[in-house]
């Protein structure tokens, strides 16, 4: 709040009129006219969540913290508002949730915890189909990352590419998640929405690309750098990429979906990194969520052994700090609760007779997180 000496105002709250010297200050930067005079700090708080709408309405490209007063674990901040609802045009098929109350998956509700799916050869070439579309949308997202851009833009061409490839963006109204791709940086752990926040350099971002088409579901996820990133954000990067490395290195029928978290886990604490534990891989396919589960962490309990035709997911989310998070007022985005960064990294796999087979995996012209080894 900043003061004025000029010409006599009265206080905005309803019902005070008192004389007014205090000026909201995002009304002072945006150079509003509109009532932008308090007579105290009291009472400019109690009049934020009426008054910051008048921000919105006069200026169209004013952006604001919506939750200024929850504590925060690190630097970053959510930049409001957030764009519109993205259309997805009539002719394209849409999963179950995308016009359900509270974006709530039926076929996930009755299916989703039931048996491991084995998929019959036709449906895994549609799974080869959708999986390469969403390598291409990532790739695409991915040569969009520079310092400036901002993640709700990265959102807005991570939804045409999939509508020109006439899909849906998995994520957009699951649960009602508002945008169609989760864009997670520095300290957030995943589920970080889209909003007017521009990337800087030594960010770390982590775009996490889900789509549908004929029926099926694929998610992969790849962390990149934003300009210059310090040596400590370099090496967990790397560590993350190589656990989930490690970890797909196993895959092949009889081996216990339970098995995957001890190699990961023991590979990010041997490089002083901890693995976070209340996310999973997951089974996808017609489900965009389903069994297995899938634990990054050791000494888990998860059910299930691998069988030719399983589809699931490997998404370690590996923590400078504490493995711990906890989410933002959203109910989205999740941070790490010591505020230090977090990156990711995720595949959709097909378990084969012999092994596996990455249908997620990278093209020859696929964008690098800018490092040679990584
Ligand atoms: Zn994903
Ligand atoms: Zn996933």
């Amino acid at each position: 709040m900043s003061t004025t000496e000029k010409k006599q105002h009265l206080c905005n709250t309803e019902g005070c009129g008192k004389p007014a010297k205090l000026q909201c200050p995002t009304c002072v930067k945006l150079e509003l006219k509109g009532p932008s005079y308090f007579c105290s700090q009291e009472c400019f708080k109690q009049n934020w969540p009426n008054h910051k709408a008048a921000h919105q309405v006069s200026n169209p490209k004013a952006t604001y913290n919506p939750f200024p007063s929850y504590k925060f674990t690190g630097p970053l901040r959510p930049v409001y508002p957030l764009s519109p609802y993205r259309k997805v045009p009539a002719d394209i098929p849409r999963p179950d949730y995308a016009d359900s109350p509270y974006g709530a998956s039926k076929m996930e509700q009755t299916y989703g915890n039931g048996q491991i799916v084995c998929m019959t050869p036709e449906e895994i070439e549609k799974m080869r189909y959708v999986c390469r579309l969403g390598r291409e949308v990532l790739d695409i997202a991915a040569r969009a990352i520079r310092v400036g851009i901002t993640t709700d833009e990265i959102d807005r061409i991570v939804h045409e590419a999939t509508i020109e490839r006439k899909a849906y963006p998995s994520p957009l109204n699951y649960y009602q998640f508002p945008k169609s791709v989760c864009i997670s940086v520095n300290e957030v752990v995943c589920h970080g929405i889209p909003d007017q926040r521009k990337l800087e350099d030594g960010d770390i971002v982590n775009i996490d690309i889900s789509l549908y088409r004929d029926g099926f579901h694929t998610d992969l996820n790849k962390t990149y750098f934003v300009g210059n990133v310090n040596e400590k954000s370099k090496k967990l990067v790397k560590t993350t990429r190589e656990c989930l490395q490690k970890a797909i290195s196993l895959v092949k029928p009889g081996v216990r979906y339970r098995d995957l978290g001890a190699v990961i886990e023991s590979h990010a604490t041997a490089n002083g990194f901890s693995v976070v534990r209340s996310y999973c891989g997951h089974g996808v396919g017609k489900m965009f969520h389903s069994a297995p589960n899938v634990p990054h962490y050791a000494k888990n309990k998860t059910i299930g052994i691998m069988k030719p035709g399983h589809v699931f997911t490997i998404e370690p989310m590996i923590n400078e700090g504490s493995y711990h998070n906890q989410s933002w007022n959203d109910g989205w985005t999740e941070v790490t609760i010591d505020g230090k960064r977090s990156a990711q990294f995720e595949h959709t796999i097909l378990v084969t007779e012999d092994g596996y087979e990455i249908l997620t995996a990278h093209l020859p012209d696929s964008p690098e997180s800018q490092l040679k080894d990584l």
